[in-house]
């Protein structure tokens, strides 16, 4: 799957926006009032920016092409988890989930048309790769989500299909689009990069002059289990990729989350929460446990919650500070890419009888 031909307004940022005008012999500074139309007044054709010559605006459309994913379906749970599946203009399907808690609505988002890395607990990667989003098909999630809600999310997760350093050139690209004053204008700090390992990439997250988050999804605290379920771990072993990540807390004093899905009678021992007590407090960091949610094809079992409790307690008493995340939206596919999953395989419209 090759992605579409034509460089999106969407694409660019701020410098090489400037760059594009240049090469078209117009002013530069016309960048910051096309950021304005795109990302403060969110217009969606290039008829709108009326504050920019006629002649400029048909300069743009013949060169550059405008567009925003596509919804094809919306899944709600009573939990108030919302998938949003989109179509994009080659055809294929991501999907961007929504998880209200409390006073914050975060996103999910999707940076990549399915997954390399085959994680065995994962829909994503049961499907296998089709290609990198460009900075526009991550960017526009956002803002189909923002302009469909009429509000601003409060936390952007790049955690959704694919894995983010795999396509750290395009992720990088729309992280500057989103950071920037003259784009969305979003706090670095509420920004979180999640990754299962992928080292080959981790130095440019470093040196990334940004507070963002960053979560390592762990998920097996030996090389033997996480060989298992996540192949990556093959390249990239432990003792790497933690001391990648006390590396990338010396270079920016950033904070660090560690994922764990705890999975029935596989990495729910209190060995394996002695083994996450010690990577956590190596690297300060804090923990996510969530339940294995049963993914279509794979042989794990769900933990009971009382197993999860003592999991918890076992961090605790080790003084690691630990959250049990819900597997929100379970009841409508739950792990990441079980949604858009279904349309990896095969070409073609989502069924019918759904509509958003
Ligand atoms: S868990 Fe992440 S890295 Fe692993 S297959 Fe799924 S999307 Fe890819």
């Amino acid at each position: 799957m090759a992605p579409p031909p034509q460089i999106d307004i969407r694409d660019l940022t701020l410098d090489e926006l400037r760059a594009e005008l240049a090469a078209m012999e117009e002013r530069p500074f016309r960048a910051v009032q096309i950021f304005d139309w795109l990302y403060k007044r969110r217009a969606a054709r290039f008829e709108d920016f009326s504050s920019l010559s006629k002649a400029l605006r048909e300069k743009l459309a013949a060169r550059i092409a405008f567009r925003l994913p596509e919804l094809a379906d919306k899944l709600s749970s009573p939990d108030g988890t919302t998938r949003f599946l989109f179509r994009l203009a080659d055809g294929g399907h991501i999907e961007s989930v929504l998880i209200p808690a409390g006073r914050r609505l975060t996103v999910c988002l999707s940076t990549q048309v399915g997954c390399r890395f085959a994680c065995a607990f994962c829909a994503s990667g049961k499907h296998g790769f089709k290609r990198d989003l460009r900075p526009s098909e991550i960017i526009g999630q956002v803002l189909f989500l923002e302009t469909a809600l009429g509000r601003d999310l409060t936390n952007y997760v790049f955690m959704g299909m694919g894995e983010p350093l795999d396509n750290w050139t395009n992720v990088e690209k729309a992280i500057s689009i989103m950071n920037t004053p003259e784009g969305l204008g979003i706090a670095a700090r509420r920004m979180t990069v999640s990754t299962a390992g992928f080292l080959s990439a981790f130095k440019r997250l470093e040196a990334l002059d940004l507070q963002i988050n960053l979560s390592i999804s762990l998920h097996a605290v030996t090389d033997r289990l996480r060989d298992r379920l996540m192949p990556i771990n093959r390249r990239f072993p432990l003792e790497e990729l933690v001391a990648a990540a006390e590396s990338y807390i010396r270079a920016g004093g950033r904070m660090i989350t560690l994922e764990y899905i705890v999975i029935r009678g596989l990495n729910d021992s209190l060995d394996d929460a002695d083994g996450l007590a010690g990577i956590a407090r190596r690297l300060r960091a804090k923990v996510n446990l969530i339940a294995y949610s049963k993914v279509e094809g794979a042989a794990f079992e769900t933990p009971a919650e009382a197993d999860i409790a003592r999991f918890r307690r076992w961090l605790e008493e080790r003084k690691v500070n630990t959250l049990v995340r819900l597997s929100k939206g379970a009841d409508i596919a739950a792990a990441c890419g079980q949604l858009a999953g279904r349309f990896l395989d095969k070409a073609g419209p989502p069924p019918a009888g759904r509509k958003p």
